[in-house]
């Protein structure tokens, strides 16, 4: 199996069964993004519990693409430092622009590498991570500027 059927079967795992995808009654810090390009509509919750992220969830309605790596990004962040979560979003970005980053935290969000490829894709790709900044924002546990 080359990278590239890997990266494609993980992302359709994620689209087709995508983690985490439910409100979260008990969120202190939720997000909406909106993709015009696409038609992507999500909305992100964490569980923000002191400097940790307790819990992620995300609903909306959006493409196969933008689900994914929303349901990546519930599976990553969940349990994690929001000092170390922060800076995943810059990670994920420079990978998709094609730069040499190490994407060993990027987890199964390493799969999305492929679509940088697709300008028009990229959008899709961080509408939810974008989201979680704003949520974080938000939420007070990340200090904007
Ligand atoms: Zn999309």
């Amino acid at each position: 199996m080359t990278d590239t059927e890997l990266y494609r079967d993980i992302i359709l795992d994620h689209s087709e069964n995508p983690r985490h995808k439910h409100a979260l009654p008990d969120a202190n810090a939720q997000a909406r993004g909106y993709n015009p390009l696409c038609g992507d509509d999500i909305t992100v919750y964490l569980k923000v519990d002191g400097d940790r992220i307790a819990a992620a969830a995300f609903t909306g309605q959006s493409c196969a693409i933008c689900q994914a790596s929303a349901s990546m990004l519930t599976e990553i962040v969940a349990g994690r430092r929001v000092d170390e979560v922060d800076p995943l979003v810059g990670t994920l970005q420079a990978m998709l622009k094609g730069e040499a980053v190490d994407t060993t935290e990027l987890g199964d969000a390493e799969a999305l590498r492929s679509v940088g490829r697709l300008p028009i894709r990229v959008k899709c790709a961080t509408l939810s991570w974008h989201a979680l900044q704003a949520a974080l924002l938000e939420s007070g546990a990340v200090k904007g500027g």
